[in-house]
């Protein structure tokens, strides 16, 4: 990722018969939020090649859009941040709360197709890499180490997150790179909030007992809806990041039609979350 601000804008010339316009994606360069060396993009659902209900940027295979524009669309998002597709790891994301190290040039995947299987976390230390992971709603968190040189990107839902899987993933870097929450910075995605995010009592029930109904996780009419993002900061507060270090970018993805939501519309794409320690240019 060279850090460039990347815009819509359009590819194509002017449309003639047989040529399909394309727009480039429209990326949300977030990079500079983690500090030197790191670079981090959000998608929104502009500038890719899927028809409805997957317009247009979809990067998910398992949506039901036709595998042939996921691969053009994730080789789009390639172009677009610089990064061979290669060096992009994708994850077979379950809804768990394993979080994968990626160290070797044998888990690449392929941008076409591969993927980690069942994870919904990875971290590496290797510079290029490009982690990633797909959401519709849930929460994506992307995790630095200014000082450390480890990034690190989690899929949190509703079921990662009364699974701590952001805690897990940190408490993995420190056991295994020795570096301390303490010294991570967090940026949140686009994400479904509290004003949409209404569910029956039995999981508001969950969030209770987990959270209590003090914190403001457990909200709204009813305390039927629930605030993920703010759960994931509780949980990132009390693996011992610091909450100067905790970001949020993006709104809600139900009520921002520019993102994909799966509350908003069940069948649809995916956003992606990419994350990389960035190769040194001379
Ligand atoms: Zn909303």
């Amino acid at each position: 990722m060279t850090g460039r601000n990347v815009s819509a804008n359009d590819v194509a010339g002017p449309g003639s018969a047989g040529l399909r316009r394309v727009r480039r994606p429209a990326l949300t360069d977030a990079g500079g939020l983690l500090g030197e060396g790191v670079g981090l993009v959000f998608t929104s659902r502009a500038g890719g090649v899927s028809p409805a209900p997957f317009d247009s940027l979809n990067l998910a295979f398992h949506t039901g859009d036709d595998p042939a524009n996921v691969t053009a669309n994730r080789a789009l998002v390639a172009e677009a941040i610089d990064a061979p597709p290669m060096d992009f790891v994708y994850l077979e994301q379950v809804h768990g709360a394993k979080v994968a190290r990626v160290s070797g040039a044998e888990q690449h995947g392929s941008g076409a197709g591969d993927a980690l299987p069942a994870c919904d976390g990875a971290f590496t230390t290797v510079p290029g890499l490009v982690l990633s992971v797909l959401t519709a709603d849930c929460v994506p968190v992307a995790v630095s180490y200014p000082s450390g040189g480890a990034v690190a990107v989690v899929h949190a839902g509703w079921r990662g997150t009364i699974a701590d899987i952001v805690a897990v993933a940190l408490r993995k870097i420190r056991e295994e790179m020795g570096l301390d929450p303490a010294d991570a910075r967090a940026v949140m995605g686009p994400a479904i909030a509290a004003c949409c995010y209404e569910v029956d009592e039995g999981r508001a029930g969950l969030f209770v007992e987990r959270y209590g109904r003090r914190d403001g996780v457990v909200t709204g009419r009813g305390d039927r809806f629930l605030d993920l993002p703010r759960a994931n900061t509780l949980n990132m507060l009390e693996a011992g990041v610091r909450e100067e270090n905790i970001l949020r970018v993006g709104g809600c993805t139900c009520c921002d039609g520019g993102y994909f939501s799966y509350r908003r519309e069940g069948s649809t794409g995916r956003q992606g979350t990419f994350i990389c320690i960035r190769h040194i240019r001379r």
